[in-house]
């Protein structure tokens, strides 16, 4: 490992005057800039915090506006620690350590913990600080081993202006129109997107409401994103459509009544599903569906399992045999349409193919909704107590739904002035993220990086520790962002080597908080070059 080290490294060689073990905390300040506040009238006992252009001027025993830093007795500090996550899940002493921990104890308990020396712990960008103007090394560049290869991470609080959350929601329920606004506290924050199979998606905030409407419209929309980042639930109205609450992790609350459960699909995939299990029990059966309504007999199941035709004319645009689109109106009723009474979609019934006796089940694409009738002598269908038998196959129908949640995934785009902080050469960084040669995640979770120009991440804020997320008032979401990699290919891309520090000297600073990684996520050293694992 040492062979690679560069030479300043192991002497922290001092050229800017910063400290050579940058410290994390409260108890230890961090010194972001030495330059001269841009107001030559500002109070001799306020300084000036430029880790985000705002540039606040804070009083003594202050924070500024964003809450993240503080004047203490003079110093610019980072309020929060930073949180560094550990591999081992089984060890119990996942603790705080507290603020006023100066670096000889947390030194101590860093030799004293053995999965510092097995590099078990990793840097997250919580916490961590930002770098403003961004051509300053990230705060954190830390060399670490991964099974005897030296890696490297580069670690910082993302200051994300181009940013926003793509919400997916399990219903069936009508949350409103594609396109539609989507409100918070009557300002605009996002819009309906597409439905998927099964859930409804919505995109919130992003650099238009954030920027381009009015300064309360930014402002809503940034505490909007930094809840819904935190995974706290989120009150919205989406116009000509529903009120829904919605959380991440958590089932969401359309017109105030919580979801239960996502579809098992379709209508026409209902019908697939459990053609078998109604065949012999029903004559026809209707799956009730916003999108697809399927028809038994009608549909490619019940012609292979020989059904004989019901004569039923169902309203709606007939797609393919057996699957017919609008059939109603779309709402909250049965499967996701604004009907109450299935019926209703039953156009009539050909008397030339349909006899009294028929048996129908109408069913919804939850099982949540579901009706059995005879047809009398009149070919009407009346209301009569369903079976034991397909009882038990529309609660097979339930079993078979997933509970219904809501998703909420960040997308940021990390492909700007960040990157200075990794490099002085940017586009070496978009490069080799690209050809996978560097893992990115966020607050240790892994990150999707999307293809084609730019480093545009998209990550689970389920899988990120809680409180990832801050803001500045510029406004603009706060996020963590890790680039790992081999010690070698950092100093190809023309990394910042001179600031590289080990992970030792790190955890020796103190004021960190300790957490154990998420437990679906991968380490995050792992997917860092591919071989290091
Ligand atoms: S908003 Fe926060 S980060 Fe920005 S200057 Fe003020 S205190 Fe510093």
């Amino acid at each position: 490992m040492n062979d690679h080290w560069p030479a300043t490294m192991s002497e922290h060689t001092k050229t800017d005057g910063l400290p050579d073990v940058m410290p994390l905390a409260l108890s230890e300040p961090v010194v972001l800039d030495k330059s001269r506040p841009r107001s030559e009238r500002m109070a001799s006992d306020k300084i000036e915090c430029n880790a985000c252009p705002v540039l606040c001027q804070i009083s003594p025993g202050k924070t500024g506006a964003c809450d993240r830093y503080a004047n203490a007795s003079g110093v610019l500090v980072r309020v929060d620690p930073v949180v560094l996550l550990r591999r081992t899940l089984e060890q119990d002493d996942a603790a705080l350590v507290p603020f006023a921990a100066r670096s000889d104890d947390s030194a101590a308990q860093a030799q004293a913990n053995p999965l510092v020396a097995q590099n078990e712990v990793f840097v997250t960008g919580i916490g961590s600080s930002t770098t403003y103007p961004d051509y300053k090394p990230a705060p954190f560049i830390v060399a670490s081993q991964r099974d005897g290869v030296d890696m490297v991470t580069v670690v910082t609080e993302g200051i994300f202006s181009y940013c926003s959350f793509k919400v997916k929601i399990d219903t069936d329920r009508w949350l409103g129109p594609e396109q539609a606004n989507v409100r918070c506290k009557g300002e605009v924050v996002g819009h309906v997107s597409t439905a998927e199979y099964g859930s409804q998606m919505l995109s919130l905030g992003g650099v238009h409401h954030l920027t381009g409407g009015s300064k309360k419209e930014g402002r809503i929309t940034c505490e909007m994103m930094l809840a819904l980042g935190n995974k706290e639930a989120v009150e919205l109205t989406i116009d000509g459509g529903s009120q829904i609450t919605i959380q991440s992790g958590k089932a969401p609350i359309v017109n105030g009544v919580e979801e239960q459960r996502m579809r098992v699909g379709c209508g026409s995939a209902t019908i697939g599903i459990f053609a078998k299990q109604f065949f012999g029990q029903a004559d026809e059966v209707v799956v009730v569906d916003d999108h697809i309504t399927g028809v038994l007999t009608q549909h490619q199941a019940g012609r292979c399992l020989d059904m004989r035709p019901s004569g039923i004319q169902i309203r709606g645009r007939k797609s393919t045999p057996g699957r017919y689109f609008q059939v109603a109106n779309p709402g909250t009723g049965w499967g996701g349409t604004d009907i109450a009474d299935p019926l209703s979609i039953i156009e009539g019934w050909d008397a030339d193919v349909a006899w009294p006796g028929l048996k129908l089940l109408m069913v919804s694409t939850t099982g949540e909704h579901a009706a059995w009738y005879v047809l009398d002598e009149q070919l009407t269908p009346q209301p009569a107590a369903m079976p034991a038998a397909m009882q038990s196959v529309v609660e097979r129908i339930g079993e078979n739904c997933e509970p219904s949640l809501t998703t909420v995934l960040f997308l940021g785009g990390a492909g700007g002035s960040l990157r200075a902080g990794v490099t002085d050469n940017p586009v070496q960084l978009t490069r080799r993220i690209k050809q996978a040669m560097v893992n990115v995640t966020c607050g240790g979770a892994p990150a999707y990086v999307w293809p084609g120009g730019g480093i545009t991440v998209m990550v689970d804020v389920m899988r990120m520790p809680d409180h990832s997320f801050g803001t500045v008032p510029t406004p603009a979401i706060v996020a963590p962002i890790e680039f790992s990699m081999r010690l070698d290919d950092y100093r190809a891309l023309g990394g910042h080597m001179d600031r590289v520090r080990r992970l030792e000297d790190v955890l020796a600073g103190g004021g960190y908080k300790l957490i154990d990684a998420i437990a679906p996520n991968p380490w995050p050293l792992q997917g860092a070059a591919g071989s290091a694992s």
